[in-house]
């Protein structure tokens, strides 16, 4: 990497530390030429195949505007979203993949949204799962009923562990 002041070819690490997501590394540098520092952020990359075949970089952006679709009308903030972007990102990094397809994403985004908002998890759920009949509904229904009767028993905390 280039000295963004001189363009020297090369630099020296002085500080690097992870960030708090651990998904990221973020290097101080400095130049042995002019003296000058500066930071770079380092990401394993994560790669996304869409139905199409085309590969494009994961973006929580696009977890997002797909997931808030099916908020609409719903009590869910765009701070709601992006924290369950970041935590479909980690699952998904977790895998130590650095390919997955629209598919795993799906599937990552239905455990967070499902806790965040009930509805617009059966909105996601019924387009994601193809859903085609109202039997297909009620069938998710009756799973999320059976949950909060094991949630009832097992106390509030933690149910799905
Ligand atoms: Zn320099």
């Amino acid at each position: 990497m280039h000295c963004p002041f001189c363009r020297h070819p090369d630099s020296r690490v002085i500080d690097s530390r992870t960030s708090d997501d651990g998904l990221s590394i973020r290097r101080r540098r400095q130049c042995p030429q002019c003296g000058g520092r500066f930071s770079t952020i380092e990401t394993a990359s994560l790669n996304v195949i869409k139905r199409s075949g085309v590969i494009e970089p994961f973006s929580r952006e696009k977890v997002m505007s797909g997931v808030r679709k099916a908020c609409q009308g719903r009590p869910v903030t765009d701070g709601d979203l992006a924290v369950l972007a970041q935590k479909v990102e980690e699952t998904v990094r977790q895998t130590g993949a650095s390919q997955v397809d629209t598919n795993e994403i799906g599937l990552a985004i239905l455990g967070p949204l499902r806790e965040l908002d009930e509805v617009a998890y059966l909105r996601f759920a019924s387009v994601y799962q193809a859903f085609e009949s109202l039997e297909d509904f009620e069938a998710a229904i009756a799973l999320l009923r059976a949950d909060h009767a094991y949630a009832g028993t097992a106390g509030d905390d933690d149910a799905d562990g």
